[in-house]
């Protein structure tokens, strides 16, 4: 049995239960947004977490009050020995979820029924074949669609995460809505944020409120319902009076929701992130092979930690390349 001894404070007075463990920086799509043309220099495998130290890490995480994991990538269903990460996390007292192209899953539902894996993020950015196909390099739609419908027949709890971008996807706002119509899932827009090598640029961003206002446009002001903002939120939702499902804004660029983050991060190579858009990393991993104290560097980290999206508080900050490029792209984060 794990003792919780502590709770993950930084200097503003936020607790941190919630850690993302990326399991792979290697992926089977090649999203434009996330990973650059040219791809990422991978770590060698054995500079990377095996499935015993993923354990490890969590354990001490856990023993400092995380109880919430979620897994993510790189792609994490990629990773061969997936099913037995996901077995031994099952055994710490944690609420397990996954982030995922979803093209693998209908290889895993079994694995995530048995071990309690019911909060499916999925990543889908169009609705369009081709559009797929030129979005994330790889012609894959058909399998990501139908193992969508897979996941919500299976009765997961299923979030659709879909990146806008100005000339792509902005004219599918309304498309994703409907989605919600009959069936009760969520969408949620992202706003496309800057990383090293993915070419951002504000005026490929569409913005919250240009969002709320492709939905007003369609659906009339009257039948938007803006629901309550959960603990922690990073998501802002919204329902369509009648339809079963939501939809909701992570606005991180134009209004961002650092004042009740909960976040830390593992990357696959072991080391600690405090803030997705933070190059600050700490090496726990060799901490951890070397026998030295990991729950040290943990709160250094932590204590290490900026008010707002690592010191990028105005919008100004964050348009400004020489702020963001030395941060790894996407993929080697985990999102
Ligand atoms: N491969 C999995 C997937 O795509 O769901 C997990 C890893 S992916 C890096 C995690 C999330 O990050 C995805 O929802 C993806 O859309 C999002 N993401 C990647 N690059 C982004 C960017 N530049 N801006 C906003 N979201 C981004
Ligand atoms: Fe792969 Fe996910 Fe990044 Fe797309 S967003 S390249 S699926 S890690």
């Amino acid at each position: 049995m794990i003792k919780t001894t502590n709770v993950l404070n930084d200097s503003f007075g936020r607790k941190h239960n919630y850690l993302r463990i990326s399991l792979i920086e290697k992926c089977n799509l090649r999203c434009d947004y996330c990973m650059p043309a040219a791809g990422i220099p991978l770590s060698p495998k054995k500079e990377l977490m095996n499935a015993d130290e993923i354990l490890k890490m969590a354990k001490i995480f856990v023993s400092q009050g995380v109880d919430k994991i979620r897994l993510t990538g790189g792609e994490p269903l990629v990773r061969k020995d997936f099913a037995d990460i996901v077995k031994k996390l099952a055994t710490l007292p944690v609420r397990l979820s996954i982030t995922t192209n979803a093209i693998l899953a209908d290889r895993f539902i079994e694995t995530f029924h048995q071990y309690g894996l019911t909060d499916i993020n999925v990543s889908l950015d169009t609705l369009e074949t081709d559009k797929f196909k030129m979005i994330t390099r790889r012609d894959q739609f058909k399998k990501a669609y139908q193992n969508i419908q897979l996941l919500i027949n299976e009765g997961f709890n299923v979030k659709i995460n879909a990146v806008l971008m100005q000339d792509f996807n902005k004219d599918e706002i309304v498309d994703f809505v409907m989605l919600t119509r009959n069936s009760p899932i969520t969408v949620r827009f992202i706003e496309f944020m800057p990383f090293d090598g993915n070419r951002w640029n504000k005026s490929k961003l569409v913005t919250e409120k240009e969002i709320l206002e492709e939905v007003t446009d369609f659906f009339g002001d009257k039948y938007l319902h803006k629901l309550e903002d959960e603990q922690h939120f990073t998501s802002r939702n919204y329902q369509i009076e009648g339809f079963e499902g939501k939809f909701g804004i992570i606005s991180s660029v134009t209004n961002p929701f650092c004042s009740g983050c909960n976040r830390i991060r593992l990357t696959a190579n072991g080391k600690i992130k405090n803030c997705l858009f933070s190059n600050h990393e700490l090496d726990l991993l060799t901490a951890l092979r070397e026998g030295r104290d990991v729950k040290e560097l943990i709160l250094k980290s932590l204590g290490e930690k900026k008010k707002v999206r690592a010191g990028m508080d105005d919008f100004e900050k964050l348009n400004d390349p020489e702020k963001h490029n030395k941060n790894r792209s996407m993929i080697s984060i985990g999102g």
